[in-house]
């Protein structure tokens, strides 16, 4: 009988886009579409500059918490003495136009900004209202749409051809395989924008990615679409761009759409926070900054674990497929490099048998090694020794 053929692991592909665990997203979208206004109310739920004493904030970033319901009952559980949630970081660019790549309007320097952005939140304007002009004259979601992807996809190509000059120069003075292996890829990088498609939706393999986020191409960025209607169509549901866009989406890698009343969000965000609450309760709508925020979030695979105790209850954020020696790194490198092993709790047992005692008993508090992938979730307590030995 011929040997059973092993049966391999599915091995999970590397991430388009950066390794860090500092990502941020960018608010893009014509002029006139609600960027500002969007932004303006996420800068109101900001956190205050303070709590980031490393780091200086501009203008045009806001650092808004994630909400989650699990943080908060672990912080009801410990009531520890600090909380600490996570957070999204949201830059605001501004006014891109038909054009940008070759500078029109200050393009260059606002499709640099995108570059230095994990991901993309994408404003469309769905709202009618002939005070408010738009650079286009009439307001058509799908044209707009199609104006920045292409914009996008032309500094890409932009940047490829340049990129394919310089590895030709180099392979005339040097006969490394990597430089050929690079030119290859380049090439169908190029040929696959040149057919109209973004970078993110092509099937590329391991290798492809990992030359790929040399790159930082533009449209290799996760993209979420919000739809800026007015506040009775987002009540109601319904906008008559709605079904269009949705088709578009569709046909072009079918990311996430979110509706939102950018007017609303605003009003609410300058109503004290109990008159907000019996707003929406009267009029039946909800605020879709939540679902924005996190959905922002997850776009640019972001996770986070927890640790909880009664000093302090923490979202440690790191990226999607991160093991854990790593996502120990980021509380402090001597955790990464004197790594032992993290103990495990998943916060839904935790939740289940109450407390960690019980969840020992229930035998689901595990012990993991370096190979461990940390999960969304997650409570850790981490094991290390570093010349001497520590414990945390
Ligand atoms: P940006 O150029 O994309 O940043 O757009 P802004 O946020 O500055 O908005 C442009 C104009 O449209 C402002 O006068 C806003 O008050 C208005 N605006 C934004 N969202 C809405 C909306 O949902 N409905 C209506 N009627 N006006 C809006």
């Amino acid at each position: 009988m011929p040997p059973k053929a092993k049966k391999e692991a599915p091995v999970e592909r590397p991430i388009l886009g950066r390794f860090s665990s500092h990502l941020k997203i960018g608010i893009v979208g014509l002029p006139n579409v609600g960027k500002s206004t969007l932004f303006n109310t996420l800068t109101k739920l900001s956190i205050p500059a303070e709590n980031f004493p490393f780091c200086t904030i501009e203008p045009n970033e806001a650092r808004v918490n994630i909400p989650d319901e699990r943080f908060n009952w672990l912080c009801r559980l410990h009531n520890p003495k600090t909380e600490v949630s996570a957070f999204l970081e949201i830059h605001d660019i501004a006014g891109l136009v038909k054009g940008a790549h070759e500078g029109q309007g200050l393009g260059n320097s606002f499709l640099s900004h995108i570059r230095a952005v994990d991901g993309i939140f994408h404003v469309l304007r769905a709202f009618e209202d002939p005070d408010i002009i738009h650079v286009d004259d009439t307001v058509d979601p799908v044209r707009d749409l199609e104006i920045i992807t292409e914009e996008l996809r032309l500094k890409d190509l932009e940047f490829m051809a340049r990129k394919i000059d310089d590895v030709e120069k180099s392979m005339k003075r040097s006969n490394d395989k990597q430089l050929k292996i690079e030119l290859e890829l380049c090439m169908r990088v190029k040929a696959f924008i040149e057919e109209g498609k973004d970078v993110r939706l092509g099937d590329w393999k391991t290798a492809d990615i990992e030359i790929l986020n040399t790159f930082q191409l533009l449209s290799a960025k996760p993209v979420v679409y919000l739809v800026n209607m007015n506040e009775r169509d987002y009540q109601r549901k319904k906008n008559k761009f709605l079904p269009k866009i949705h088709a578009w989406v569709q046909e072009h890698g079918g990311e996430q759409i979110l509706p939102f009343s950018a007017g609303l969000e605003r009003n609410l965000a300058d109503m004290p926070e109990d008159e907000a609450a019996k707003y929406c309760e009267e009029n039946k709508v909800q605020s879709a900054l939540p679902k924005i925020i996190k959905t922002g979030f997850a776009a640019i695979n972001l996770i986070y674990f927890f640790t909880a105790g009664p000093d302090e209850v923490k979202c440690w954020q790191i990226r999607k497929l991160t093991k854990a020696p790593q996502a120990a790194g980021t509380i402090h490198t001597d955790f990464e490099k004197g790594f032992i092993c993290a103990e495990v709790m998943k916060f839904e047992d935790l939740k289940e048998h109450g407390s960690e005692t019980a969840v020992k008993a229930a035998g689901k508090y595990k012990q993991e090694g370096k190979t461990y992938v940390v999960q969304d979730g997650d409570i850790i307590f981490f094991k290390f020794n570093v010349s001497g030995g520590g414990k945390k």
